[in-house]
């Protein structure tokens, strides 16, 4: 017998935040979820880059797009998104919005090293915290912590961004066991180098890095999603990075610190 339209089983939309979703790996998340019938709320500083954007998910995908501008360095602004957050049943929040310095730290604008930290460390932690009494009521939901690669070792000429990721990793990695039995799951995602904004933003020259070394941002958030979906703590994208891993994990750190720091002076502007 044919189904009256009222008992069709209505299934209920999955919200996402994504923060940073304006360009890189952030708009990357932000077509993939939109894709997988996401309603979106999507984050950043540019406003007019943000409703480009929500426009092209509305019309390809139908779902809803919430643009919220936002600069997360400026605790105001912060304090909106942490209560809209509060106040949505998000099922995930992607803390992606992020930005690296480069060169030796003695002679770096400290002004722009602590706006690395407000952004990488302490937005992330805020909204995190926003986001987590929620989920944790409704037994359901996941946060993404964008953090990197560099995080898994001192980073010398990219020192205060490389301990910013060293904090989201660590902070991710507690945060999965206090969070066991809750229906809440955590992910730190940890890309190399990838095709997006961010080196250009940190003036880093990237003539030398071999097309190898590279992913897409797409790539990025295909292998994060898939490592949510079987419950990956830590997400490293990619073969190669893997492999590099691996490999650096079996070197001593007085020496993997050596090596990153002649490497690091000699591509440091
Ligand atoms: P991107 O292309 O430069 O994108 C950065 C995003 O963050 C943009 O949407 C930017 O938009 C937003 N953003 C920057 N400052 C902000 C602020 N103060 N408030 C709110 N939003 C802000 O860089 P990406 O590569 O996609 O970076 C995303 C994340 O991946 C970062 O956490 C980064 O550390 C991490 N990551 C990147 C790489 C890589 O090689 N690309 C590798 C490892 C990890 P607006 O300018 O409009 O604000």
């Amino acid at each position: 017998m044919a189904k009256s339209p009222s008992s069709k089983t209505h299934v209920a939309r999955k919200r996402a935040l994504v923060t940073g979703a304006s360009a890189g790996i952030g708009a990357a998340f932000a077509r993939r979820l939109a894709h997988e019938h996401y309603d979106l709320i999507i984050v950043a500083r540019v406003r007019e880059r943000l409703e480009e954007l929500a426009a092209a998910l509305r019309a390809e995908h139908g779902g809803e797009v919430e643009v919220l501008p936002a600069d997360l360095t400026d605790a105001p602004e912060l304090r909106i998104v942490e209560k809209l957050i509060a106040d949505t049943n998000l099922d995930l929040l992607i803390n992606n919005a992020g930005f690296g310095t480069v060169g030796a730290f003695a002679q770096l604008d400290v002004a722009k090293e602590e706006e690395e930290i407000r952004l990488n460390v302490v937005a992330l932690t805020r909204l995190t915290r926003a986001a987590l009494p929620g989920m944790i009521a409704r037994h359901r939901g996941g946060i993404i912590n964008v953090s990197s690669m560099a995080g898994f070792q001192p980073a010398p000429y990219n020192a205060t961004y490389g301990a910013t990721k060293a904090f989201v990793t660590s902070f991710t990695e507690a945060l999965h066991e206090e969070l066991r039995g809750t229906g809440v799951v955590v992910q730190a995602l940890c890309p190399g180098f990838t095709r997006t904004e961010f080196q250009a933003r940190a003036g880093v020259d990237v003539s030398n890095i071999p097309s190898f070394a590279w992913m897409t941002a797409d790539s990025v958030v295909d292998a994060s999603l898939s490592a949510l979906r079987s419950g990956e703590l830590i997400c490293i994208p990619g073969l190669a990075n893997r492999a590099l891993m691996t490999l650096t994990s079996a070197i001593p750190r007085s020496l993997t610190r050596r090596v990153a720091g002649s490497l690091g002076r000699r591509v440091a502007p």
